[in-house]
């Protein structure tokens, strides 16, 4: 007769058991589930600009219709030249290190760049240094490599920038790398040159490779300007992320591209490392590889988003507007990127978990936003939401979270 075979659990590789990523963790799940039962969720929770109205200049999507036929083979692992001649070229007309394009990879998105440049670098236990609050990306890829990532705060108090000196003394001999976020996700903070300066001095004296993702490079407001890490560090090894994703609102592309600055024959290995990378995964979708030339060649529309009149201007300032006339709610003034990083004030609000913080206002208010904690913020007094919806949602969404506040406060 048939016997019955116990089966054994399937279990998830070890490697995965330190990794998280919760903008797309369990309270997205219970959205969809709410959704699927036929509720309408507002949704404040992922920086995609395309949905909210926000799409792609035209000459993007005509060249790359105009393209498809030719983009129907696999390219060379790095990317094809035109679109990297354009990213170099694109660095040549700023205050940016000389790149060469065998120093540009193009990849399937930042995130799979971010992912290589980990997996390239670290062995079990090495340690990098990735701000609080962080893009997850960062800790979840680092953790994937068997690093160890060791968050250095940034403060709220200062705008949110960097804490120079607890980068300092953070730097054990296992650091490898500083990451630097700029303009910052989640909290919209763009650096001042002379905070990047004494990061990039931390750097050069302990012999750190920096890693810098900048994808949020022309979403700026208030004349607030953008410097590189890689201009102010010309003399060290430095790794530049960016892509199509969020100033050419194209994310579903999944185009982005690294670009390699400084001396390179010490770092041979690593970046022989990384292009053994790149091939394994063939190369990045070639259509979208045909995108960059024209984004970064083209009409800069995005200004006319971020500028006095700008629609992203606008809900940026009325979404912070609102969230500081909140009792117990403080929000730094972001200036750039997409999102605030309101704090709860924890002598108004009683919140101990802020997982099911997010968890109750979504099922309470039907609005979904991600807790400060999935940012690897340690402690449960923030939450991020996107100012990409229009003003009238904006000011719903607002009015909800207060309401709901309302049922959380200590008195
Ligand atoms: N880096 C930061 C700071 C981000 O905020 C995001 C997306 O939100 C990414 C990288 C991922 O970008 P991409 O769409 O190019 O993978």
């Amino acid at each position: 007769g048939d016997t019955l075979v116990a089966m054994r659990p399937v279990t998830q590789s070890r490697k995965l058991r330190d990794v998280c990523y919760e903008i797309r963790g369990p309270v997205l799940a219970e959205a969809k589930r709410l959704e699927d039962e036929g509720q309408r969720i507002l949704k404040l929770n992922i920086g995609n600009p395309a949905p909210f109205g926000f799409e792609a200049p035209q000459d993007i999507l005509v060249d790359v219709i105009r393209e498809l036929p030719t983009a129907q083979g696999y390219s060379d692992s790095k990317g094809i030249l035109s679109a990297r001649r354009a990213v170099a070229q694109h660095y040549e007309v700023r205050d940016f290190p000389p790149v060469n394009v065998e120093d540009i990879y193009l990849g399937n998105g930042v995130s799979e760049l971010i992912v290589m440049a980990m997996q390239g670098l670290l062995d079990n236990g090495d340690e990098v240094l990735l701000p609080a609050p962080d893009y997850p990306l960062w800790t979840a890829a680092t953790s994937l490599a068997g690093g160890r990532p060791v968050h250095y705060v940034c403060d709220e108090q200062a705008d949110w920038a960097p804490d120079v000196d607890d980068i300092a003394s953070k730097i054990t001999d296992r650091t490898r790398a500083i990451v630097v976020i700029n303009p910052n996700n989640p909290t919209g903070a763009v650096y001042p040159r002379p905070v990047l300066e004494a990061i990039t001095e931390l750097a050069r004296r302990h012999d750190l490779i920096l890693m810098a993702d900048e994808i949020y490079d022309k979403i700026l407001f208030d004349g607030a300007t953008h410097t590189s890490v890689a201009a102010v560090a010309p003399d060290l090894l430095c790794l530049t992320f960016n892509g199509l994703s969020k100033a050419y609102r194209v994310a579903g592309f999944r185009s982005g591209w690294l670009a390699i600055t400084g001396p390179k024959e010490h770092a041979r290995s690593y970046i022989e490392g990384l292009t053994i990378l790149a091939n394994m995964r063939l190369c990045a979708n070639v259509p979208a590889q045909h995108a960059i030339q024209v984004a970064l060649g083209g009409y800069q529309s995005i200004n006319e988003l971020i500028l006095p009149g700008g629609r992203l201007l606008e809900q940026r300032n009325v979404a912070h507007e609102l969230l500081n006339q909140i009792e117990g709610v403080s929000c730094t003034k972001p200036q750039g990127a997409l999102y605030l990083f309101p704090r709860l004030d924890p002598d108004v609000y009683a919140v101990d978990d802020d997982e099911k913080f997010a968890l109750d206002l979504l099922r309470d208010q039907k609005l979904l936003i991600v807790q400060g904690t999935g940012f690897n913020w340690p402690t449960p007094d923030h939450f991020r939401l996107v100012f990409l919806p229009r003003v009238e949602e904006l000011e719903d969404a607002v009015g909800r979270i207060e309401k709901f506040l309302a049922t959380h406060a200590r008195r």
